[in-house]
């Protein structure tokens, strides 16, 4: 047997913190549990094997919240996998963002676009009660992943589609239209940093020669799916919201601001569709 203290002391290059969690993964316990009630805490051989495998995943560059399968968003934990990005604290503007436009009991219809995890949209529909919302994404296996999440939070009003943003075929019309697309240049990608690169999809990462394709594609279809002063809510690159602005005034939405996430980034582009 050896001690969770065994284990820290032999991996004294890796964060305290994470071979807790991993410890924690092994045995199936809580993290406080592994941190408080260390000396309680004992892994057999096999649990040994199964510790030095997530490890493994670890020192090569795997984000510990895909090796858990849990990232903590906004009030949530979501389950995430290799089939979806992983969310960012700086998207969570997005729902703050929306929470400063609407009161939480109104009665809204959202649109998620690209919507991965489901993080964004079952975040807006655990504030807005009475909402409903529907979130789409081209690939299958990020809806089966949102879809589990649905049901994890037992979040009724949400419905997942799998279909590309070029394909989808809207029978109503939205209130909010939110989106984090793909924006990363393509010419950009081989210098992102290796657990992003490696672990994140390339599909919800790429987004063309310029990184503004989604952003051009997605504000001309949403003129069509936007209700009379809907608005439209973007996450954008650093360095990309006067180019995301000029294509939102180019389609003809008005009222167009930028909000910065907590680095004084310019990270949110949002406009309202007046008809
Ligand atoms: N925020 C991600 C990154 O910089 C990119 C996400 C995206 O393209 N929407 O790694």
């Amino acid at each position: 047997m050896l001690s969770s203290k065994d284990l820290i002391a032999r991996n004294s290059d890796v964060p305290v913190k994470d071979i807790r969690k991993l410890i924690a993964k092994v045995k199936n316990l809580s993290y406080e549990k592994v941190a408080f009630d260390a000396d309680s805490v004992f892994l057999n051989t096999e649990e040994q094997e199964q510790f030095q495998q997530l490890l493994a995943r670890y020192r090569n560059d795997e984000p510990i919240s895909k090796i858990l399968n849990s990232r903590g968003f906004w009030k949530y934990d979501f389950f995430v996998n290799e089939d979806v990005l992983d969310p960012r604290p700086e998207t969570e503007l997005i729902i703050e963002t929306v929470l400063t436009l609407f009161n939480t009991s109104e009665k809204l219809n959202f649109l998620d676009i690209g919507t991965g995890s489901g993080c964004i949209l079952l975040s807006l529909l655990g504030e807005f009660e009475n909402s409903a919302g529907t979130g789409i994404d081209i690939s299958e296996k990020a809806i089966a992943v949102a879809r589990k999440n649905q049901q994890k939070l037992n979040i009724k009003n949400a419905n997942f589609e799998n279909v590309s943003w070029n394909n989808f075929a809207s029978s109503k019309q939205f209130d909010v239209i939110v989106s984090n697309p793909p924006y990363i240049r393509t010419s950009e990608i081989a210098s992102l940093d290796k657990n992003v690169r490696k672990y994140d999809p390339l599909l919800a990462l790429d987004g063309g020669e310029t990184g503004l394709r989604p952003y051009q594609e997605i504000s001309a279809l949403a003129t069509h799916w936007l209700k009379p002063n809907g608005y439209i809510i973007f996450e954008v690159g650093y360095n990309q919201a006067q180019a995301v602005s000029e294509i939102l005034e180019s389609n003809g939405y008005t009222s167009i601001q930028i909000a910065k996430d907590l680095a004084e980034i310019d990270r949110i582009v949002y406009a309202r569709m007046n008809i």
